[in-house]
């Protein structure tokens, strides 16, 4: 994957609170999340979290993109100051790992906010939090980095610590690369459309076609869909920030899928036992079927994975 070197990027998409001393300094309650390091665990943290009560019903959404200072909370420190000084260009994105996470987090929304736009309809720019070692959230409590990226829908943000995608091949194995980190970021920002679309709510519960199951397939669809696209949505310059996808590039990106599979955690990183009534993501095969879907297909329709009666 490239990007096209005079691009313009955009860091206001992101919110950098790296700079608190390091370590995730200031983090206040503490989450009993099991297993720990799971990975992509998106929606389930949500849910454990809201169940524990940290959500505030108050909290709903930001709203408009929501990058305002208001939403620094207490103990965190935001300071966008270095990546926006050193994230200018496409070129940046080429050589720093930081400007490319934030260029692909671009080219995300870039590619859904014309998707909605085609549907008459509005997409609402979620920011993503950088943290280090844990993070208070804006509606979800607070989180350690064990529990890998995710998404709080209570308050349209993403969550991730960096040190995950090299965490992606020491323990899980992954071959890695900058391609398998946007799959990991558009599947998040997948979360971020079902908020918008309201299928969100049909989430929840484990087992192999549990609602959370399908809520995580349809977000693998979703990055899949995102990647037909990439190199076809125009960004501010009207060129496509992301030049070139390559045939490794979607290999390393199901090989990716297939080590955070359920039953790959559950077998390879847990006891080795595989229950699958504790499901929660989709196999491994299935997280690359849905991913595959999206990415052949390019239609946000043909991630219909609650209608699905085969999930693969
Ligand atoms: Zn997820």
């Amino acid at each position: 994957m490239r990007f096209d070197d005079d691009a313009g990027l955009d860091t206001s998409e992101v919110q950098d609170l790296r700079g608190s001393g390091g370590g995730g300094g200031g983090v206040g309650g503490r989450l009993a999340i099991g297993g720990g390091g799971v990975g992509l665990v998106g929606l389930v943290i949500y849910f454990l979290i809201s169940q524990f009560g940290g959500a505030s019903p108050g909290h709903v959404s930001s709203g408009g993109g929501g990058l305002g200072l208001g939403d620094v909370r207490s103990g965190q420190q935001l300071d966008d100051s270095k990546l926006a000084s050193q994230c200018k260009t496409g070129a940046d994105a080429n050589r720093n790992h930081d400007c490319a996470v934030v260029a692909t987090i671009n080219s995300i929304q870039d590619y859904w906010t014309q998707e909605f736009a085609r549907s008459g309809q509005t997409y609402r720019k979620a920011p993503t939090n950088f943290f280090s070692g844990g993070v208070r959230t804006g509606g979800c409590g607070s989180a350690t980095s064990d529990t890998g990226p995710f998404y709080c829908p209570a308050d349209s943000q993403v969550y991730i610590d960096l040190t995950f995608f090299n965490d992606l091949k020491t323990r899980f194995g992954a071959q890695g690369g900058p391609f398998p980190e946007a799959y990991v970021l558009a599947h998040e920002y997948g979360h971020h459309v079902q908020n918008l679309t309201g299928a969100s709510k049909k989430g929840g519960g484990s087992g192999p076609t549990s609602g959370s199951v399908r809520l995580e397939l349809q977000a693998d669809c979703y990055a899949g869909v995102w990647a037909n696209h990439a190199t076809k949505t125009p960004s501010k310059n009207g060129k496509p920030l992301i030049t070139d996808i390559t045939k490794d590039d979607i290999s390393r990106a199901l090989d990716t899928a297939s080590r955070i599979g359920d039953d790959y955690i559950q077998s390879k990183l847990g006891g080795g036992q595989v229950d699958r009534s504790k499901f929660t993501h989709g196999t491994s095969k299935q997280r690359e079927k849905w991913f595959t879907t999206g990415f052949q297909t390019g239609k946000p329709a043909s991630c219909d994975t609650f209608s699905a009666r085969d999930l693969g």
